[in-house]
Formats: structure tokens, sequence, C-alpha cells
């Protein structure tokens, strides 16, 4: 294993607690002699007109050259004249799916023990295309846009996800009962994408009664595939059912392979630079990166030493209830490695 080449990937530390927690991955990358070479990227203190943002036309370029990248939170400066960075990340680099997994973590009791499903996102389209304007006072209008080409797009890597991860089951959520013409299509697509995989079973769940069932018994649920907003809703409600978002990793995909994994929650300003944040969300998030490199031995060794630290319970954070800080945390880790 350390005789292999390193590959180089991009790592964005971020703002807020993202330092800290980018920090610890690099530590337990180390312990666990992981062959990734990484390449620091820090959000730019002034637009950068290339990018029209914060970000700089370099970083992106580095994630487009190396296909692989980790981004900790990042705060999108207030003011004019730029766009978000998440939004110039999306846009730029193509990434056209979120994934993200939730699981029971065995040693961290939630109310719900049988969690094990992964929601897929539809990033570019639908009630987020930004096509919002007045029509007459008192009546505004948003268009929602639906594809043939990003629902077959995000409707194949669901299902090539669930074959190449061992899933059975793809459940696309719709509310096409309602939004016959954009869920219609969106449906269809997922249907002709369902026929080239018959060793998957294929349902149709409506949002409402989604909600529904995952609260009352989340194990219904294997991969559920859907458009922008419910995407968005549903899988913050899935974060919900396994502790929340100190501990949810997710990773977007884009055009021709990239793969840039990330953390849920937000940089936290409320305890940065205090050696208080759980890293374990971008640990986490780190395992997802490894697994799409292929690098699964070390993945498995990551995953399972952080959640070894977790259940034994000596070394918490303090939003999971206990006193530990980022370092000692990350050092636990480390020490079972
Ligand atoms: P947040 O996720 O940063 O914080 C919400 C609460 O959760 C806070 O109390 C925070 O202390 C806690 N928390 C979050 N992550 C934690 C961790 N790893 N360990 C321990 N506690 C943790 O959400 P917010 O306060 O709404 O947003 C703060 C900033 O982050 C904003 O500028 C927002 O735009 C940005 N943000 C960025 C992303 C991203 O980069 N993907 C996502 C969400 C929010």
């Amino acid at each position: 294993d350390t005789s292999m080449k390193p590959i180089r990937a991009t790592l964005f530390p971020g703002d807020g607690i993202g330092p800290e927690i980018a920090e610890s991955v690099k530590q337990v990358f180390s312990s666990a002699e992981v062959p990734i070479e990484w390449e620091e990227h820090f959000v730019g203190d002034k637009v950068d007109p290339r990018t029209e943002s914060f970000l700089t036309w370099e970083s992106l370029e580095s994630v487009r050259r190396n296909r692989v990248g980790l981004k900790g939170p990042m705060a999108t400066p207030i003011g004019k004249g730029h766009r978000s960075l998440n939004l110039t990340l999306r846009k730029e680099l193509g990434l056209y799916a979120n994934v993200r997994p939730c699981y029971s973590l065995s040693g961290y009791k939630t109310r719900y023990d049988n969690v094990n499903l992964v929601t897929i996102r539809e990033n570019t389209e639908g009630e987020y295309s930004g096509l919002e304007h007045q029509v007459v006072r008192g009546v505004v209008e948003s268009l929602k846009i639906i594809t043939r080409q990003a629902s077959l797009r995000v409707a194949e890597y669901a299902f090539h996800y669930a074959k190449t991860n061992g899933r059975e089951r793809v459940s696309a959520i719709h509310k096409a009962n309602i939004m016959r013409k954009t869920d219609g299509l969106f449906l269809k697509c997922c249907r002709e994408v369902a026929e080239k995989y018959p060793e998957i079973t294929y349902e149709e769940v409506i949002i409402d009664n989604c909600c529904m069932m995952l609260t009352k018994n989340p194990s219904l649920f294997d991969v559920l595939v859907m458009p922008n907003l419910y995407g968005d809703i549903i899988s913050d409600l899935c974060a919900g059912l396994i502790g929340g978002l100190g501990l949810t990793p997710s990773c977007n995909i884009g055009e021709g392979g990239i793969a840039l994994a990330e953390a849920v929650h937000g940089s936290a300003p409320d305890i940065a630079g205090k050696n208080l944040a759980n890293p374990t969300a971008l640990l986490l998030s780190s395992v997802m990166m490894l697994r799409h490199l292929g690098l699964n031995d070390k993945a498995d060794r990551i995953h399972n030493a952080v959640l070894e630290t977790i259940a034994e319970g000596k070394y918490r954070t303090g939003d999971l209830g206990g006193s530990a800080s980022t370092t000692d945390f990350t050092k636990a880790i480390c020490d079972h490695l």
C-alpha cells in the first residue's frame, strides 16, 4: 500500500470550523497511511473576475484536473456583485447529483436504530433554476424546469450507485399527481432507466407519503432519487433521523466523473476557532471520496475507527453530549487506527 503512487486531490478547508476539521482529516489520513496528496485551496478575499465569486480560478482548475476533492463548509460573504460559493462550484463543475448516505451510527442512540438509506438529489434544475419574476403587482411567478437530459442523468446515477453499492431498491420521490408535466417527466425518465436495471427493484412514492413513511419506519427505504427541492428537504430530514448535521457526509457528482465530497453542515461561526467542532461529517465525507477512488480498504479502516471512537463514548465532542475537543477526538481515532 505505502508503495502506491500518491493520488492528488483538492482540499478546500473552507471557513469557520472548516480549517479545524480539515486538519483532523489530514491527521487521520496520515495515521492510516492513505496515499493522497492534498492540493489545498482557500477561498480568496476578493472576487475573481473569472469565476465571478470569491473562489479562485486556480482552485476550480485544481478540481477539474484532479477530478476528486474534499470541501469544508464555506460562508458566502454578504454583498453584491458576486455569485455564491456553493452555486459557483455547482455551476462551474457541473455537479449534477448530491449523494447523501444516512445510516444509524452504532453507539450513538437516536429514536431510530435501523436507518440505512441514501438520498440522491438532482442538483441543477427544478425549482432552483433561479427563474422568478413579478407578473403584475401582487402576483409573482417561479418557473420549475425539468429536462429529460438532467432527469435521465440523475436517474442513471442512482441506479448505477444502487448496483455498484449492493443496494436492492430505488424509490423515485415525486408529486406527479399534481405536477403532472414536470414530475411526470422526471418519473418517465426514472422508469426508462429502471428497465435497464432489472436486478434493482423500482418504486414510485409520493413525497407527502414518503415523509410519513420515513418518520414512522425509515427502514422501508434503500436508495431515494428526486428532483432538487424535494431532495433538499428530504435529505435534511434523513440527516435528522441519524443524529444531525455533525454526523452526515455527502458527495457531489459532476460531469466527467468529478467527485467533490463535503460535510452537510455549515461553518458553525458560534464555535469556530475553539477546538470544539465535531469532524465526523467531514471524515465520513472523506471516506466517500476514498470509496469513489476505489481505496476501499482505507475507507473501511477510517470508517470503523470513527464509529468505534464514537461508540466507545470516552471521547465525544459537545454536539454528541461529550466534552472532548476536536483534537482529543481526532487523536482517539488515530489511536484506533
Ligand atoms: P451551521 O451548520 O454552520 O450551524 C448550525 C448549528 O450546528 C450551530 O449551532 C453549529 O455550532 C452546529 N454545528 C454545525 N456543524 C457542527 C460540527 N461539525 N460540530 C459541532 N457543531 C456543529 O449552520 P448556519 O449557522 O446556518 O450557517 C453558518 C454559515 O455556514 C453560513 O454562512 C451559511 O451560509 C454557511 N453554510 C455553508 C454550507 C456549505 O458550505 N455547504 C452549508 C450550510 C451553511
